[in-house]
């Protein structure tokens, strides 16, 4: 194909190809073991430029990718041969302290919007991750440490704007289109149109502070894993919703087996230390509870995170208790790492709250009940073992979908037979004639895209 200024016309905004020498960093995802080559990335900065790119793909008979952060786990924003509508510049923010509401372009980070957020005395329940994309993130339902407190990213959402296969902006919200909304929180990644703006309702700027909870225990076994389970089954449903928390028992390259927790408890630091107390009945557990602001929190928690990974993860919901055996069953999975690894865990990231307390055909995000995210994940540095790492995952995925319910979309994973279905349980149905109607060419279409 012929990239010359003739074929391009019609593209505005920053125009990338492979004839570009930044066209190599501009076509890399966070995950670096997702290697695609587009055939143009175009970096919008205006809404018109999204339009732009939208009409100029199916004129060219160009398939579209949406990116925003960039973090999806299979790539599915990014692809070979496709034009990229990069949103990540479109990324303005305003608070209106008067109504406690945010409006903000849809390229917006969780670190910009944590920064804002934060430094003006609110908090947002963003996602863990300061680079994740807001919009990418919220779109698939959204969980993060204020979780049970606040609800879901796309829970606290009043209204957003889209882009459609024909160009044209639209606006849903509850009473607009109010299909496409219900659609939009849970189901919305690359699906229907180009989001370019959300307005978020912020929770009522709270005076009060927030303790960062970590929590590690000293030479771990499969044992003290398996038991640290249990306690964690037990004592979840029922948890006071201020706490929201994950646990992750790994294997790491140096340090071996290890468990480490963490989340935001909003109330003080000796009210958490009691609430984690069932956990200290297994030796070795070490408790580290720093109460301070939520944005000086949220900074320690982005502090842990490296710029890029090569990683193979995904998620799933659980939704009932393990026996002694299954639990042994799900400690032995980090046992023995894959070739390569240098971090290979299983995670699980608490639900319940106010997340449960929305209906589970209210918005596209179904799995309202579980009790909690089951995630797996292997990390690696060298290419040479992506393959190994990531059949690792695989085939312990097998394992894990065998005893949990459905999977997270954000979290997502391949190999999926029926994926509409696992991914937005009853919903899919409905999720794929609002679709059908906002987007009847498929003109919107990835590799797991609703059909
Ligand atoms: C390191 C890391 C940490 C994470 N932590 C969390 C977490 O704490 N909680 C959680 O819930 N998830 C988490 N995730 C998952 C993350 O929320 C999803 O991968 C999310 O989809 C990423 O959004 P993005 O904009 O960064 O990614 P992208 O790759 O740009 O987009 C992801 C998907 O959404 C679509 N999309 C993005 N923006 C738009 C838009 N504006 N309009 C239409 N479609 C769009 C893309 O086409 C793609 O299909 C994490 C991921 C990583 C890699």
């Amino acid at each position: 194909m012929n990239l010359d200024s003739a074929f391009l016309k019609g593209l505005t905004g920053e125009v990338v190809t492979p004839l570009n020498p930044v066209y190599n960093s501009a076509r890399q995802e966070w995950n670096r073991a997702i290697n695609k080559f587009p055939l143009v990335i175009v970096y919008c900065e205006s809404k018109q430029d999204v339009i732009n790119a939208v009409l100029w793909a199916q004129k060219h008979k160009v398939s579209i990718r949406i990116r925003s952060g960039g973090h999806h786990y299979e790539g599915y924003s990014t692809g070979n041969f496709v034009l990229v509508i990069d949103i990540s510049r479109l990324n303005a923010l305003k608070l209106d302290k008067s109504r406690n509401i945010l409006q903000m372009e849809a390229g917006a980070k969780n670190t910009e919007v944590y920064d804002l957020i934060g430094s003006n005395g609110y908090v947002f329940p963003g996602g863990t991750c300061p680079t994740v994309g807001v919009s990418g993130f919220t779109l698939g339902g959204g969980w993060g440490y204020s979780s049970r407190l606040y609800g879901l990213g796309c829970d606290n959402l009043l209204e957003l704007e889209l882009v459609n296969y024909q160009g044209r902006l639209i606006k849903a919200n509850r009473y607009h289109n109010s299909d496409l909304f219900w659609a939009c929180r849970g189901a919305g990644g690359g699906n229907f149109g180009v989001v370019v703006s959300m307005t978020f309702q912020l929770p009522e700027p709270a005076a009060v502070r927030v303790t960062l909870v970590r929590f590690s225990y000293a030479v771990t076994t499969k044992e003290k894993q398996a038991k640290v389970m249990d306690i964690w089954q037990n004592w979840l449903p029922g948890l006071d919703k201020r706490l929201t928390l994950s646990v992750s028992f790994y294997n790491e390259e140096e340090e071996g087996l290890g468990i480490f927790g963490s989340g935001f408890f909003y109330g003080s630091a000796e009210e958490a230390r009691q609430l984690l107390q069932p956990f200290a009945a297994v030796k070795g557990f070490q408790a580290d509870l720093q109460e301070s602001s939520f944005l000086e929190a949220v900074k320690k928690v982005e502090a842990a995170y490296p710029p890029f990974e090569k990683f193979k993860s995904t998620g799933r919901f659980a939704g009932r208790s393990y026996s002694p055996v299954e639990l042994n069953h799900i400690a032995q999975l980090v046992q023995n790492p894959a070739d390569g690894s240098v971090y290979a865990a299983v995670t699980f990231y608490a639900l319940g709250g106010e997340i449960a307390s929305v209906g589970k055909r209210e918005k596209a995000f179904y799995y309202r009940d579980a009790r909690y995210i089951f995630g797996i994940q292997s990390v690696w540095t060298e290419d040479a073992f992506a393959e190994e790492n990531r059949k690792w995952v695989r085939e312990r995925f097998e394992y894990i979908k065998s005893i949990t319910e459905g999977s997270y979309v954000n979290f997502p994973i391949s190999n999926l037979k029926n994926y509409e279905r696992e991914y937005f349980g009853a919903n899919a149905e409905r999720l794929n004639r609002v679709n059908g109607k906002y987007d009847p060419f498929f003109v919107f279409r990835f590799p797991q895209s609703l059909r």
